[in-house]
């Protein structure tokens, strides 16, 4: 009876001494922590602006909430991938912040961003043309960003284009051009030549184009110094807490972590199947958990037989498969009483980083992030 009462008192989502209350997960977005990220890359790059990256939900984070908070801080610049990602933050941030489509123009969403106040990327003068019609048809500048393929060969003009746009822009005074810009490809291995190469080839662009302002790092680039940083940096990872390069320490404070519930506990002897496929076979009698989380939440099936999570600490290696709902994890170091139903274990926190968890899925940190699935509880603290 008791127990009844418990379960009517308790807020939904609620988490009480460590148990799920009908969730099948918990993730939380330290909002504190995204300020403190923002200040740091602000004071470690300063003169440069610092604008934030909230492209696929501002990686899976909520783009509408990371931005409100990043303005409150100051940032005034956000960058999506795709124009229907800005036309749909618009109405969230304030009329003085821009808002910049990285993929460009797609044919038949000029007129939207024009009336949204969103500001293209411009990767190619078919985009060129199609915006600077736009400008004319309603007779008003139009705000653009003009980037260019320094050696990633993604996006961008090419730099047998680089004549031809300047010519341009010269004949275009409805365009009004923020910034050159262009993407580091090596960033996160600072050794790499290719960065050096990318920035020497950014230098002539800026020289082209002057006195228009440059926009180039992206979270690793805020780490390669000032010669990276331009006008405007662009950094979205190191925001959310990712380490921006591979190696060393990681400068920025976590943001995300995720707990997962236990939908069951059991003791099986030797010799016994774990999963699909039974791939996982257990030498000895084993304690087994099988967890509310799996692939279709974000933890990818190349987890199976790699990779824990834990316990107070203490490490509970992934067995057999991850399903699509569910994954199950070896228990038998834990006490016995330790884990039973709607306990809470600790996938992303204090004792396994999202680049740890990455590691073990054959991925890197962004993809983890943006995967990760939306039937958590999630609360912004
Ligand atoms: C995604 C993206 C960024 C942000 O990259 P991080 O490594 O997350 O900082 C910056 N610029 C461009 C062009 C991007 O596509």
């Amino acid at each position: 009876m008791e127990s009844e009462e418990t379960l009517e008192r308790t807020a939904p989502g609620a988490v009480l001494a460590g148990k799920a209350q009908g969730f099948p997960g918990y993730m939380t977005v330290d909002l504190a922590a995204l300020r403190r990220n923002f200040q740091r890359i602000a004071s470690m790059t300063r003169p440069a602006r610092v604008s934030a990256v909230v492209k696929a939900d501002a990686y899976g984070l909520g783009a509408i909430r990371v931005a409100e908070t990043l303005l409150e801080v100051g940032c005034r610049d956000f960058f999506v991938a795709h124009a229907e990602e800005a036309i749909a933050l618009r109405p969230h941030i304030s009329s003085d912040a821009r808002l910049f489509v990285l993929n460009g123009l797609l044919p038949g969403a000029e007129a939207a961003c024009a009336s949204a106040q969103v500001t293209p990327v411009i990767n190619s003068l078919t985009q060129l043309y199609r915006w600077r019609t736009q400008a004319r048809a309603e007779s008003r500048r139009l705000p653009a960003v003009l980037q260019f393929d320094t050696g990633m060969s993604r996006l961008g003009f090419a730099p047998a284009d680089r004549a031809a746009v300047r010519e341009e822009i010269a004949q275009s005074p409805e365009l009004e051009i923020h910034y050159v810009m262009s993407h580091l490809a090596s960033a996160d291995e600072p050794a790499k030549p290719q960065n050096a190469a990318q920035l020497a080839a950014m230098q002539t662009v800026v020289e082209e184009f002057a006195p228009v302002p440059s926009c180039f790092a992206n979270s690793a680039g805020v780490l390669m110094g000032k010669d990276y940083h331009g006008s405007l940096v662009r950094p979205g990872l190191a925001l959310y807490g990712g380490a921006p390069q591979l190696d060393g320490a990681n400068p920025m404070e976590p943001v995300v972590t995720l707990s997962v519930a236990v939908a069951q506990t059991r003791t099986v002897p030797r010799g016994t199947l774990v999963g699909y496929s039974g791939t996982h076979v257990t030498n000895e009698c084993t304690r087994l958990a099988t967890l509310c989380a799996g692939y279709a939440d974000g933890l990818p099936r190349s987890l199976s037989g790699r990779g824990a999570v834990y316990f107070e600490g203490q490490r509970l290696p992934i067995v057999g498969r991850v399903s699509m709902d569910s994954l199950t994890v070896d228990i038998s170091d834990l006490p016995n009483d330790a884990l039973d139903l709607g306990s809470l274990v600790e996938v992303i926190g204090p004792h396994q980083t999202l680049e740890m968890l990455a590691a073990d899925a054959g991925t890197i940190s962004y993809e983890i992030l943006t995967g990760l699935g939306r039937r958590f509880f999630r609360s912004y603290c």
